[in-house]
């Protein structure tokens, strides 16, 4: 079977004319797990056994005649920072190496129900903080079309699952940029919701008020599909919310889509970024032009500060997030428990010991800047520019519909090439944080025909949208796929 070729919708369409059983399919992406995972590492754990035995429920129910959803029997692959009851959910930690989850993260409740399969759980960025997937605890996921370059982070493990046919799709979260920058290294697509569209109950907090768990699949048509399973209002997440705009998805005509006016934003095309990365973007909006969508240039004044503001709130609030790794409340680290002397103890060797060093260099940071005396110098004051971050882009929504940038300032960078200097590692997130920080629905897409290097690296180009405007995103893009 040509699973390279294969979408959500195509498996669909598939499995109801009988081409194919789910069972078939499954089993198929387990040999290619069994056969590739080696060389590069996107898997933290596999469940064979389960995977198998959901895609059989899912054959046995079309033998009953019985309707099934457009997601059921879909292989899927989870970041390792979301709960699926009874299985090892570790965020790529060695503080959680033997914590085992209690509870289904709602987005899995939500896809049980679709009777979607679950592949495995993916490696990651230790709590999602990186953007290589480096920092893994436990090894590093490569890329998968040059291995000797990093696959993007912190869902490097999600993503290079589904660029290596490891998956037909799959689940990442993205804090501040974390599903559309390793999707544009490796050339697949990678949705962030609007913030609050996808309930985060389960998943494994890094930053709360910028975390959004999306999708991760080869097409934008697959993006909506399992965006729309998985989002909505959840009483587990109060911050969760429904909104009426979301709901008008299905197709909209090509000439309302067409109507959506895109605003290039001077800022983003700043000195110093890669020139291969320029001309990509260039062929994806001149691709657009030709097909009838109009652009205007735009300004978002202050996104120059987006980065400096970002690194200042999200390790605050993983500062906060983080304390609860102390050694009493999860399993922690066995050897170290019986090392301890007593409580202060546990809590120092269990926390010395488990986390990496990104995790603590991001604690420390985050303590310094919500510490007294300091708190109204970074805290407040980023909170402050924070707001007029999403000013810019209320004001930039007056005259544009969606906003379209880059996504990565480079193609995917050679592994160990950035992991001596934090800095330069942060400033692969130059042009994706700012649509967390201002709550705002992103999505990355393969630049056509457009490869770079001997091992055909892809680029990605982004598209922002208004809240809760997910639609435009699905809609422009789907078009630029299909070339009309
Ligand atoms: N690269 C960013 C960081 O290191 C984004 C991480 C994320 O979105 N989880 O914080």
């Amino acid at each position: 079977m040509n699973l390279k070729g294969l979408t959500i919708k195509s498996f669909h369409d598939g499995l109801v004319e009988k081409e194919f059983s789910a069972r078939e399919v499954t089993r198929e992406f387990l040999d290619v797990i069994h056969a590739e995972d080696g060389k590069i590492g996107a898997y933290l754990s596999v469940f064979e056994d389960n995977a198998l035995y959901e895609a059989e429920c899912v054959d046995s129910m079309i033998k009953e005649g019985k309707k099934i959803t457009p997601l059921a029997g879909v292989p899927l692959a989870v970041k390792d920072n979301m709960l699926i009851k009874g299985t090892r959910t570790t965020a790529a930690s060695k503080i959680l190496e033997h914590y085992e989850a209690s509870y289904d993260a709602t987005v899995i409740e939500k896809l049980r129900k679709e009777h979607a399969v679950f592949l495995g759980k993916t490696n990651l960025d230790e709590f999602a903080m990186g953007a290589s997937t480096e920092n893994s605890g436990f090894h590093v996921t490569k890329n998968p079309h040059d291995l000797e370059r990093v696959p993007g982070g912190s869902s490097g493990g999600s993503v290079a699952a589904v660029a290596a046919n490891m998956a037909l799709a799959a689940l990442g979260s993205d804090t501040g940029g974390s599903i559309r920058q390793p999707s544009a290294f490796c050339g697949v697509v990678g949705m962030k919701p609007t913030y609050s569209a996808v309930s985060r109950s389960g998943l494994i907090a890094m930053a709360s008020s910028l975390d959004q768990i999306g999708p991760i699949t080869k097409t934008v048509e697959d993006a909506e599909l399992l965006f729309h399973a998985i989002r909505g209002k959840d009483v587990y997440d109060a911050t969760s919310a429904e909104n009426d705009i979301v709901h008008e998805f299905g197709d909209l005509p090509p000439e309302a889509i067409k109507n959506l006016k895109i605003g290039i934003p001077r800022e983003f095309f700043i000195d110093g970024i890669d020139s291969r990365v320029t001309h990509a973007i260039e062929e994806a909006v001149a691709r657009l032009k030709t097909l009838g969508f109009s652009f205007k240039e735009i300004s978002l004044p202050h996104s120059k500060y987006a980065l400096a503001v970002y690194y200042i709130i999200m390790p605050a609030e993983v500062s906060a997030n983080l304390a609860r790794f102390e050694g009493v409340r999860y399993p922690g680290i066995p050897e170290v428990k019986h090392k301890a002397n007593n409580l202060r103890d546990l809590y120092f060797k269990t926390r010395g010991e488990g986390f990496g060093a990104e995790p603590r260099r991001r604690i420390l940071l985050g303590t310094y800047v919500l510490s007294s005396g300091y708190y109204d110098a970074y805290y407040a004051k980023a909170q402050k520019v924070r707001r007029l971050i999403r000013d810019d882009f209320e004001d930039a929504f007056k005259s544009v519909d969606v906003i379209l940038a880059p996504v990565t300032p480079t193609p995917a960078f050679k592994i160990g090439e950035k992991s001596s200097d934090p800095l330069e590692m942060y400033l692969s997130d130059i042009f994706t944080v700012q649509a967390n920080l201002a709550g705002l629905p992103g999505i990355s897409i393969p630049v056509k025909n457009y490869t770079v290097g001997s091992g055909e690296l892809p680029v990605g180009f982004q598209l922002i949208g208004k809240p809760f405007h997910e639609r435009d995103l699905f809609g422009i893009g789907k078009l630029y796929q299909r070339g009309e």
